[in-house]
């Protein structure tokens, strides 16, 4: 670790009292969200039944750039807000890159992750229209233990479906979740129409985020006053998560510094979106010509090897059809730690914003990942979330590039949450039992070809 070491915080009255949307100001906006059935644009009162009414106009929103941030939101968001603004002397040295390599620390949330940016104003437009309970999926826990944060800050009941993998070999988020008061039901369950046909053709099956999805829907769809709350992929979510950047804008300003690269991990999109779009407003209305780099598993690239197409967002195809990359909504990505990143699309203005060339994504192995969070831990101090490894890698990769060609770029990251309740994914690693999956052209092109032509 470096003994040098500079951290900028903003005070209270800085931090954002609007989310940014970068809708308003995209020049080829995300085509249409479509009705499942009628395959019609749909209306932001078409979704009514599923969210909670603001949260579908936010979705729809292309007009306004700025939306206020309720004043009991930014209130919760103070309990953690502003998050560090960290220049990474450690990792520098240990890379001996001339490149200046800084991070936006979300681990220091309550619940260890940027979801509760989300959560909080989720759970907050459901309490405002009078909703009593929320549902929702969890593939690691991490969305899930953000939710049932929020869903008792704002006394809101919650019921989590846990992909069942994850709810066996990871304890500790469950315990979380149930320590906020959540109701934890593996996924696949008996308890939904959804779950029950997964069952019954495999009784063994060990559930994925697509069909943990299906059942939460079911779940909104079938209880009085109850709503479905999404933890990543939607545009209202990446939306909320513009905190992240917009507060990053500020603290490198602070630095006296701006990026040249803005990095993420990859699961949906919504911390890539969180600290990338504030930025990359300036590319699009100034020319400003950073570049922005999307971190995904090497076993779920949907921004890699993906297909743009219209798809649905879960494994049952209750949701709308989305415009987005996609590996097909019936991919069974394999079980890899960063389970966060485990889905099978990508959001839709990511997906429009790379059909456009404003930005890129790269791929990583998981054992690469791994190494990344362990120099990451040694040089910085943090254990970073499996997921968060994705974008450390892709740094690492960036700041070597950086290193051959002896150019002092700046790069910003996301930390998008810390690895303390994931130690037994990096025992595995260190016992070197951890494994690879790629997955290839081919095979995503035939997992495609089993797909129905939707549109
Ligand atoms: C959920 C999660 C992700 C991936 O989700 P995005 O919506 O793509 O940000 C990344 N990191 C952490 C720590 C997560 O919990």
């Amino acid at each position: 670790m470096s003994t040098k070491t500079k951290r900028y915080f903003l005070p209270e009255s800085e931090i954002p009292t609007q989310w940014y949307n970068i809708q308003a100001d995209m020049v080829n906006k995300p085509m249409p969200m479509l009705h499942p059935a009628t395959h019609q644009p749909l209306k932001a009162e078409d979704l009514f039944p599923i969210f909670a009414e603001e949260l579908c106009r936010q979705e729809l929103n292309t007009i306004d750039p700025w939306i206020h941030i309720p004043e009991p939101v930014r209130d919760k968001y103070k309990y953690y807000r502003s998050t560090p603004l960290v220049r990474a002397y450690g990792l520098e040295q240990a890379l001996d890159t001339p490149a200046h390599i800084y991070f936006k620390n979300e681990s220091v949330s309550p619940v260890g992750s940027h979801k509760l940016n989300s959560a909080l104003a989720q759970a907050y437009y459901c309490k405002e229209q009078g909703i009593t309970n929320v549902t929702t999926e969890t593939g690691a826990g991490q969305w899930g233990a953000a939710l049932s944060y929020a869903a008792k800050v704002f006394g809101l009941e919650a019921a989590v479906y846990q992909v069942k993998i994850s709810y066996e070999q990871k304890p500790y988020r469950r315990s979380i979740m149930q320590a906020y008061g959540a109701q934890v039901t593996p996924s696949p369950s008996m308890s939904t129409r959804a779950g029950k046909d997964v069952l019954t053709v495999d009784p063994n099956n060990q559930g994925s985020l697509g069909t943990a999805i299906s059942e939460a829907i079911e779940l909104a769809m079938t209880t009085p006053n109850c709503r479905y709350v999404l933890g990543s992929v939607l545009n209202h979510v990446a939306l909320h998560q513009t905190v992240i950047g917009l507060e990053a804008e500020k603290q490198m300003e602070m630095a006296g510094e701006y990026p040249d690269m803005v990095i993420a991990c990859f699961g949906g999109g919504s911390n890539f979106g969180g600290v990338a779009f504030p930025f990359m407003r300036h590319k699009i209305k100034d020319g400003k010509n950073t570049r922005f780099i999307a971190a995904e598993p090497a076993s779920c690239p949907k921004l890699t090897r993906g297909v743009f197409q219209y798809d649905f967002g879960d494994l049952s195809g209750l949701t709308p059809l989305l415009p987005m990359y996609t590996l097909g909504h019936n991919f069974m990505p394999a079980n890899i730690h960063a389970g966060g990143l485990r889905y099978h699309g990508a959001g839709m203005i990511i997906s429009q914003l790379l059909r456009d060339g404003l930005m890129e994504a790269v791929d990583i192995k998981q054992s690469e990942s791994f190494k990344a969070g362990l120099l990451f831990a040694k040089s910085e101090g943090i254990i970073p979330a499996p997921e968060s490894c994705h974008a450390i890698a892709a740094t690492i990769n960036e700041a070597l590039r950086c290193k051959e060609a002896g150019e002092e770029k700046v790069i910003l990251f996301n930390l998008s949450g810390h690895g303390l309740i994931d130690m037994s994914a990096y025992d595995q690693f260190l016992a070197g039992s951890l494994q690879d999956f790629e997955v290839t052209d081919e095979d995503v092109a035939r997992n495609i070809a089993t797909l129905e032509k939707i549109i």
